[in-house]
Parts: C-alpha cells; sequence; structure tokens
C-alpha cells in the first residue's frame, strides 16, 4: 500500500483518535493507553510517546478558562466562596477529562507527521 500519496490531515486526525498513517485505524485501547500498532495500516505506535505534552497543554487551556471564568463571575455576582470552590473544581475536573485524550492524539499525529524522535547520538 502507498502511503505517500494520501496524507490525512494531522490535527483533525489526531483529535479523533485515529492512527496518523491512513486515518482509519484506532490510536487508544483505553482511555490513554496506545495501541501497539494500527489495525488498518500496521504502523507501529512503539515510538510514539507524548509523554507529559497533554497534561502541559490542558493544564495551560483549563488554567485560562477556569481562572478567566472565575475572575468574570467574581466581577460580575460576586457569589459566595462555596460557588467559586464548585464551579472551578468541576470545571477543572471535567474540562481536562474531555481535552486530554484528542491533545493526546494530536500531539502524537503531529510526531509523526513531523518525524519527531528521541534526540540520539550518531555512531
Ligand atoms: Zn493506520
Amino acid at each position: 500500500m502507498d502511503h505517500s500519496q494520501h496524507r490525512p490531515e494531522p490535527i483533525p486526525t489526531g483529535l479523533r483518535g485515529r492512527c496518523p498513517r491512513c486515518g482509519e485505524g484506532h490510536l487508544f485501547k483505553g482511555f490513554l493507553t496506545l495501541r501497539p500498532s494500527c489495525e488498518a495500516c500496521g504502523l507501529d505506535y512503539a515510538n510514539f510517546d507524548s509523554a507529559d505534552g497533554p497534561a502541559f497543554f490542558v493544564m495551560s487551556i483549563v488554567g485560562l478558562v477556569v481562572v478567566g471564568l472565575a475572575l468574570w463571575m467574581e466581577i460580575t455576582y460576586e457569589p459566595p466562596i462555596w460557588v467559586h470552590a464548585l464551579v472551578a473544581g468541576s470545571l477543572s475536573i471535567g474540562l481536562s477529562l474531555l481535552l486530554v485524550r484528542p491533545l493526546k492524539g494530536m500531539l502524537v499525529a503531529l510526531q509523526y507527521a513531523n518525524k519527531a524522535e528521541q534526540g540520539r547520538f550518531e555512531p
């Protein structure tokens, strides 16, 4: 099979959790665990490691949204502190769970598209 002709767009493909080479096979077997390889084209996923990349983006995005919302709520409604705790707490957890999987898929797909890998010394 020639994969050089049809190259799926890395960002939408990764966000949907699909294989970065064929766009058909699934990337995940659990919530965040990568499959060993693609069931459609056989691409080996063993070299993909997004490490704490997804966590960094999730923290940055969720932190910005939650802090922004808390400031807006305080200025607009001045709610009691338990309302802040409830809104910020549930929003932080909910948004993080919602975002971490698509972001991990996207980082893996971008890693594949840009042929990023561990730095190593030439022999
Ligand atoms: Zn594939």
